[in-house]
């Protein structure tokens, strides 16, 4: 079914959950595990990232394939324009036509590691939006979701600029759009609110990363630029001192908790957990929010 319909025709706020395909095979039977409990949350979708360099891109075929198949999720695949070209392209998207995955969420992606920039493979295959309209001219069945950045891009020169694009993205055939995530509310609702004002429609749906270690959230900052209030972030080094990983993740589990909570109480439609494949942290917050 198409994710779009899902959110349209929520009666009640919602979460959904990203996951990330594990490289290893030998890790699979664990990472379905995860999925098995986090299935009894009921999510409205399910997404599986799509590795920088293509390294991974068979995974999340499989991936989306096994989770639709054997666990009757609605899955979306990520599909990037790294290393893409049409014949690239056209096979994963054969492999998810195959398996009954109508959703996907079409981004640019990053540069493979060791490189700073991203470098298209095919000048077709630019940007995000060139992405969207190959797959809605050749897949005109598919539900495209697009990525938003409500504290802008990192490369991109402003947020209203990276709006722009983000409006063409839509304009071009994406159906709806999952944000970046962040720590403070009052940066998406603006975004939103912003949004609406330059004629975007489409639902937005904000991420939520539950912070679960501090290399790993000081790792996830380089790539994607967002900002941390400082008062978290001096809370988080402290425990990181004081107690490891455990004391982080317990800070960083409730402050997701508050902020999903807050997200729906004010409005936004659902909430998409950036889960990092674990899934007590994850049921914990779904728990905390109620639905
Ligand atoms: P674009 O929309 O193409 O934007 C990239 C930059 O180019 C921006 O600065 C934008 O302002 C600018 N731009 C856009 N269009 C134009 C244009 N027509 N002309 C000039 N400039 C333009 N990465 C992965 O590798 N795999 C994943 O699975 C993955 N999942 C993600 C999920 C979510 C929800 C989000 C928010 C990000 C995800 N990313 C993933 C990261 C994403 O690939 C990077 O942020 C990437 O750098 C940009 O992707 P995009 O789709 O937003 O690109």
């Amino acid at each position: 079914m198409k994710i779009i319909d899902l959110i349209q025709g929520a009666e009640t706020p919602f979460v959904s959950f990203e996951f990330f395909p594990p490289k290893e095979r030998d890790a699979w039977p664990a990472f379905f595990r995860v999925v098995e409990k986090l299935r009894a949350a009921h999510p409205l979708f399910v997404s599986v990232t799509y590795g920088a360099g293509g390294g991974t891109q068979a995974n999340t075929l499989d991936i989306v394939s096994a989770l639709k198949r054997d666990y009757g999720l609605e899955p979306m695949a990520h599909l990037t324009c790294v290393k893409a070209d049409k014949a690239v392209i056209s096979e994963f998207m054969d492999g998810l036509v195959a398996a009954d995955v109508g959703n996907v969420l079409a981004l640019r992606g990053d540069p493979p590691q060791g490189d700073a920039e991203f470098v298209p493979a095919d000048e077709e295959f630019r940007h995000a939006s060139d992405l969207v309209a190959f797959l809605s001219r050749r897949w005109p069945e598919a539900c495209l979701g697009v990525a938003a950045y409500p504290e802008k891009h990192p490369r991109a020169a402003s947020l209203e600029e990276d709006m722009g694009y983000l409006k063409l993205k839509l304009a071009a055939g994406g159906d709806f759009a999952v944000s970046q995530l962040f720590f403070d509310n009052a940066l998406y609702f603006d975004f939103t609110a912003k949004a609406r004002r330059m004629g975007i429609e489409a639902p937005i749906l904000p991420g939520v990363l539950p912070v679960m270690s501090l290399p790993g959230l000081k790792r996830i900052l380089a790539l994607c630029g967002a900002s941390v209030p400082a008062e978290f972030m001096e809370a988080l080094e402290q425990a990181h001192e004081k107690g490891g990983a455990a004391a982080v993740s317990r800070l960083g589990v409730d402050f997701a908790k508050r902020q999903a909570k807050e997200l729906l109480e004010k409005g936004a439609p659902g909430v998409h957990l950036y889960s990092l494949n674990k899934a007590e942290a994850c049921l914990e917050i779904v728990d905390h929010l109620g639905l």
